[in-house]
């Protein structure tokens, strides 16, 4: 299929890498130019003949910078495929904005950071039109180990969001439990072998066991995204108390006060020694 890949960031880059292997003609571009032999230095460009544009960008700004670059030339036929994670309130907007011009909408937020979409297993939380779904599905399979389709648009950001919340929390508490043990002279050998273990060991242990013992923050997944999406989450839920997220946006606010906008967000762990 031609396929166009808008935001060439940890992710779509990724993506776009995996669909080039599978044979697809795909057109990348970024706002930061991109020296890779298939990446254009226009929006609009990538788009012109593509039956898939996925987005993939920072926040509910970025991805309304890009529609501004590329509704002109949407039309009947293409589908775009909105996968940065967004609220369902801007979501539902960008829905309105692309239908306007004839062209599908998918609402496509993920899980999974860059070594899940290395190994093709993002999982996809789908919202919107079950026929539209099935145009795609094709193409976001050969990227996924699942897709789910979470009901009509807006409900898959909400439910990405929900997800969020529940690592940031997990991740807190990873951190906070390691250095209470490590205070207490205890290896993070026998450390994690115990929680390997333990009820509470989870996917997000496994994943950050290596970052957290070497203490090396490179982003699978950035602070700063993190931090957008407790924000983003927190403004959906202005009826809710949720005080734990209330109370863990203050720690995330720290960390980027520290300048580690772009590390992995298990660094905020630094903040306990
Ligand atoms: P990233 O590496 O930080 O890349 C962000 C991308 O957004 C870059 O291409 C950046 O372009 C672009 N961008 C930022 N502001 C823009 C604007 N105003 N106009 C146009 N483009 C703009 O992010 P990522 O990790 O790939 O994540 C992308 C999205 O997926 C985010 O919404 C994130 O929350 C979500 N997500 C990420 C993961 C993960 O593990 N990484 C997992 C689940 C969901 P420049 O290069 O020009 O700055």
């Amino acid at each position: 299929m031609k396929i166009a890949m808008l935001g060439l960031g940890i992710i779509g880059r990724v993506w776009a890498e995996n669909l080039l292997a599978d044979g697809h003609d795909v057109r990348g571009w970024n706002r930061t130019p991109k020296a890779l032999p298939w990446s254009v230095p226009d929006a609009a460009a990538a788009v012109q003949d593509a039956e898939l544009i996925f987005v993939v960008v920072a926040d509910p700004p970025a991805v309304q910078q890009v529609l501004d670059r590329i509704l002109p030339g949407l039309r009947a036929g293409q589908v775009v495929i909105q996968s940065s994670t967004i609220s369902p309130t801007a979501t539902l907007d960008f829905a309105g904005q692309v239908q306007k011009t004839g062209a599908a909408f998918l609402e496509a937020p993920f899980t999974g950071s860059k070594p899940a979409a290395e190994a093709r297993k993002t999982v996809f939380y789908l919202g919107g039109d079950a026929a539209v779904l099935e145009t795609a599905r094709p193409v976001l399979a050969r990227l996924a180990s699942a897709i789910l389709h979470i009901g009509p648009t807006g409900s898959a950001s909400a439910l990405k969001l929900a997800m969020n919340v529940n690592i940031a929390l997990v991740a807190q508490a990873l951190s906070e439990s390691l250095t209470l043990a490590r205070s207490a002279g205890i290896t993070d050998e026998t450390y994690f072998t115990a929680l390997k273990l333990n009820a509470s060991h989870s996917g997000l242990a496994a994943l950050k066991e290596p970052k957290l013992r070497a203490r090396e923050f490179s982003p699978q997944f950035s602070l700063k995204h993190m931090a957008k999406d407790l924000r983003l989450a927190l403004e959906a839920a202005t009826d809710l108390k949720l005080p734990q997220t209330r109370n863990i946006m203050g720690i995330y606010e720290e960390g980027l006060t520290r300048g580690w906008t772009e590390e992995d967000f298990s660094v905020l762990a630094r903040l306990l020694e």
